[in-house]
């Protein structure tokens, strides 16, 4: 099977363009997105809308998500993330919601496991270091782990099967064979996508990934989209101006 892999869309709709279009040149099968479908951005309601018609669709909420639909508190955000939380609920169709409310945060398939943040505090904890994916091991039944949350692709599993040892990375557009168990399931390997609508390593372009579950390979690639078409949006919609700045720096 072929997985476009996506994360981080935020309400990004000229972004989730740009990547779906770009992935389905792969004959992709399925498609996993990793959570915050919605915050940020100016287009909730058409990029769920998007989503939600993606065919064998593996999908979890995020902490924006939730959010909105009044499942976490507001004392958790910026001001920024703030307002467009606030903003979002006064847009979200009832549909959008009811959809936002059926996904949890955490998902296991028989091909792999979904996380937004990390298996141990899905809507909170940020993957970043390699003493937390070191932790977060033992809760992962099915391998690989997709995570998104902190808007970077990166790339954890055990250096030589050490576990004493990790391997951890952000990743370009070069395909990584991920590493397999002698029985011939994948081995530990947590792999972040980047953030579609708001990417945050100073690359300003869209950010997705491709896993292919047969081969055991995943690959990032990152795709131009218009920013300042979105940046348009979010002013219009009186959204705060740093949301549209951000995207041009790629922070
Ligand atoms: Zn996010």
């Amino acid at each position: 099977m072929i997985y476009g892999v996506i994360s981080d869309v935020h309400s990004n709709l000229e972004a989730l363009s740009a990547v779906l279009s770009h992935l389905e040149d792969f004959e992709v099968d399925g498609w996993i997105c990793c959570g915050d479908i919605v915050g940020y951005g100016p287009d909730p309601n058409a990029c769920l809308d998007r989503i939600r018609a993606l065919k064998n669709l593996s999908v979890i909420c995020g902490n924006h998500d939730l959010a909105v639909i009044e499942r976490l508190e507001l004392d958790w955000f910026n001001q920024y993330a703030r307002a467009a939380v606030l903003w979002t609920r006064g847009t979200l169709s009832a549909e959008n919601r009811v959809f936002l409310e059926g996904l949890t945060a955490r998902l296991e398939t028989p091909d792999f496991t979904l996380a937004h943040g990390t298996p141990r505090n899905p809507v909170e904890e940020y993957l970043l270091s390699p003493l937390q994916f070191r932790d977060n091991v033992p809760l992962v039944n099915k391998w690989p782990l997709f995570v998104g949350h902190s808007h970077m692709p990166l790339l954890f599993r055990f250096a030589d099967g050490d576990p004493e040892k990790v391997d951890s990375r952000f990743l370009d557009d070069t395909e990584e064979t991920l590493p397999k168990i002698s029985g011939g399931g994948m081995a530990p390997a947590a792999l972040n996508p980047g953030s579609v609508g708001q990417p945050r390593d100073q690359d300003n372009r869209a950010a997705c990934g491709l896993y292919d579950s047969s081969k055991g390979t995943f690959r990032v690639f990152r795709v131009p989209y218009d920013i300042a078409g979105v940046q348009a949006k979010i002013r219009a919609a009186g959204l705060p101006e740093y949301l549209a700045l951000r995207l041009a720096f790629g922070q």
